[in-house]
């Protein structure tokens, strides 16, 4: 899953960026609005973190933007703690939720989650296919109740086809969504990682398509 932090605070920028690469996201940072758009516009994300308070383009006039062109993604605004008509405009302008600052860093990750899966359309914060429990919130897996130990690679792999079951997702589409813009991508690694998170799974449930991608889906659901 790929977050951007579009937040001008640098420390705080960096911290939370720091939190989300621990809890095995890929992050891209931006600085200031215009920066922030641009990358939002070119660049998939699985949901994004943008302050209100922004040079060159101010939050609500980025995600306003955004929502003009037709990007959906999960956004979450960061906002002054008293500035309540702030929350209203972030939220009428296409926002999906928001922290006020001072925050605890536990809480934005909390948050993200939710929409990350909510936007997936899971509402529990374990998602299940077959054997294999993926717990969003410890960044961890199991296959019949063994813990599985994944790479950090490998993680974001199995979370993004899980978040994305019974979906063919396509070879580009999981290079985008694991690693950040700077990574020199190559989507021939994905096939290695794909084979190495089979072997560690040890049931098959993501099948090759041909020409197209990968499919991750319960045996039962199978068609
Ligand atoms: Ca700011």
């Amino acid at each position: 899953m790929r977050i951007l932090v579009v937040e001008d605070d640098v420390n705080l920028n960096r911290q939370l960026t720091d939190a989300l690469k621990e809890a095995g996201y890929v992050v891209d940072q931006a600085f200031d609005g215009e920066e922030g758009h641009f990358l939002g516009d070119t660049e998939p994300y699985d949901a994004v973190i943008l302050d209100i308070g922004l040079p060159i383009i101010d939050g609500i006039t980025v995600v306003e933007k955004w929502r003009a062109e037709g990007k959906g993604m999960p956004v979450l605004m960061l906002t002054a703690r008293d500035r309540w008509s702030d929350k209203v405009a972030g939220i009428d302008a296409g926002a999906d939720d928001y922290v006020a600052k001072p925050f605890h860093v536990e809480e934005v990750l909390a948050r993200v989650r939710a929409l990350i899966r909510r936007a997936a359309g899971h509402s529990s914060s374990e998602i299940i296919c077959g054997p294999v429990r993926l717990d969003t919130k410890a960044s961890k897996a199991t296959v019949n109740g063994a813990p599985l130990k994944l790479t950090s690679h490998e993680f974001r792999l199995l979370s993004y086809l899980m978040h994305h079951m019974g979906e063919v997702v396509s070879r580009t589409e999981l290079v985008e969504h694991m690693y950040d813009q700077d990574f020199d991508r190559d989507s021939n690694t994905i096939e290695v990682f794909v084979g190495r998170l089979r072997k560690k799974l040890g049931v098959d449930l993501i099948e090759t398509v041909r020409g197209l991608g990968y499919r991750m889906q319960a045996p039962a659901d199978a068609a």
